[in-house]
């Protein structure tokens, strides 16, 4: 694998990923920045520095490429993406071309700057598998307090090298993985969400990232041995993630309830022993919970079932969406939004009978769909469980059922995007199929 085809009409021009591909750079920049003699400017971290920063500063000298002193920050588990860190960038980078060499942070800080500064672009090269971030239109940087996703451009070259990829601490790659295996249950949020005619499947999109992954996916016990051809499907398929949303506009590819799951941990700012966990083990229990959620709504209960279920069932009013609300995010920085969507999306009377008639209509074929899209809970879990990716709540620093049940509650609220959590809202059967579901992680 070298070269990676890519759709014209995005932002990122150029992707390479294989084995000795760093000698490429100088080349990629050329190609990419015609004409261009402004010097780069590398932005890494002491480790990433030593790993492969010192080599490329060595191949773009070699080439006759002018560098100025590199950006090196220190390579510590306290160093996140932080706006201030965007603001430090400005001033080295004005006038660059701009190259970070690291992992979703530093790609973050550098994709971000480089948008600032109005630069036409920057190159990347990944040292770690850990993220689908890097090719995004998007960086995830923490602001005024929170994180959140600041628009900006996607790289315009992305170079990620075997050998260097492989010498990434082994939790970032099973947090890749992890983040790479959530397409799976995403894919089946965006089947239902296409059955309910909410958001129909993209024709092009689709293939991009669903086509080859559970081809990128198989065989993970071949990640723990640094296998050459895992390393380069696993950010092969995060990288082609990042492509799909560069040409969707949005993140619908990547992310369905499983990461709505993860948004709300981040809010809350779940720790283990004192540290977050990172956003693929928390998209990896998040995974967890959908995969669980689907198989018992549409594996284990007929639409008979559910309909029995939701005829018993307190009708959810505004008046209770709103207690609802309070009771899960009241006083947090989700809250504004989620009085908005929760109620924008909350179907009463006559529009509720229909959705469920609806739901209730395409409950088998929905059913045969999921079960060829979906990695069964447990093959998930002994995936997860062989990479050292969190299995469980108490791994991620919560326990089982007071956080499904909040935590499902408060997922549900805060996206316009159609997932399973709408399912169980709309035919309010959330109290039966959890109950099923925490059995699973008790
Ligand atoms: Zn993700």
């Amino acid at each position: 694998m070298a070269t990676i085809p890519i759709p014209s009409g995005l932002q990122t021009h150029k992707c390479v990923i294989g084995n000795d591909v760093l000698p490429e750079i100088p080349a990629l920049l050329r190609e990419c920045w015609p004409e261009d003699d402004r010097p780069v400017r590398m932005v890494a971290d002491t480790n990433t520095w030593k790993v492969a920063g010192q080599r490329v500063q060595e191949l773009l000298l070699a080439a006759g490429i002018e560098v100025d002193t590199p950006v090196i920050f220190p390579g510590s588990v306290l160093f996140h993406a932080e706006y201030k860190y965007v603001e430090l960038l400005r001033e080295p980078l004005k006038g660059h071309r701009p190259v970070s060499v690291g992992s979703g942070t530093l790609n973050d800080l550098v994709k971000r700057t480089t948008e600032e500064l109005g630069i036409d672009g920057y190159l990347s090269c990944a040292t770690a598998g850990s993220v689908d971030g890097y090719t995004s239109a998007g960086a995830a940087i923490t602001k005024d307090g929170f994180k959140q996703t600041l628009p900006c451009a996607a790289p315009l070259v992305i170079v990620a090298d075997n050998a260097v990829v492989r010498t990434a601490p082994f939790e970032m790659t099973a947090a890749g993985y992890a983040d790479l295996a959530a397409k799976v249950p995403a894919g089946g949020d965006w089947l239902i969400a296409d059955a309910v005619g909410a958001t129909p499947i993209h024709p092009v999109v689709w293939p991009m990232v669903q086509e080859h992954l559970l081809e990128w996916l198989d065989h993970p016990e071949k990640l723990l041995v640094g296998d050459e051809t895992c390393y380069a499907n696993l950010f092969n398929g995060l990288c082609q993630t990042g492509f799909a949303m560069q040409y969707m506009k949005d993140s619908r590819p990547a992310s369905g309830a499983e990461h709505l799951y993860s948004h709300i941990w981040e809010m809350r700012d779940i720790r283990k022993d004192g540290v977050q966990p990172s956003h693929g083990f928390k998209v990896a229990v998040g995974s967890l919970i959908t995969t669980a959620l689907m198989e018992e709504v549409y594996f284990h209960c007929s639409a008979e079932e559910l309909r029995q279920w939701s005829a018993e069932a307190p009708e959810l009013t505004p008046e209770r969406r709103h207690a609802q609300i309070d009771q899960c995010l009241k006083g947090t920085t989700m809250e504004e939004g989620a009085r908005k969507i929760a109620l924008a999306k909350l179907l009463t009377g006559e529009a509720l009978r229909e959705r469920q008639e609806l739901l209730y209509a395409k409950h088998d074929e929905l059913a045969e769909k999921l079960r060829r899209q979906l990695l069964p809970f447990e093959e998930l879990k002994r995936r997860f469980a062989l990479l050292g990716c969190p299995t469980s709540f108490e791994e991620i620093g919560l326990n089982v059922p007071e956080w499904l049940e909040y935590s499902t509650l408060a997922a549900g609220m805060i996206r316009n995007r159609y997932t399973i959590l709408d399912v169980l809202t709309e035919w309010n059967i959330t109290p039966p199929i959890l109950a099923r579901v925490a059995k699973r992680f008790s």
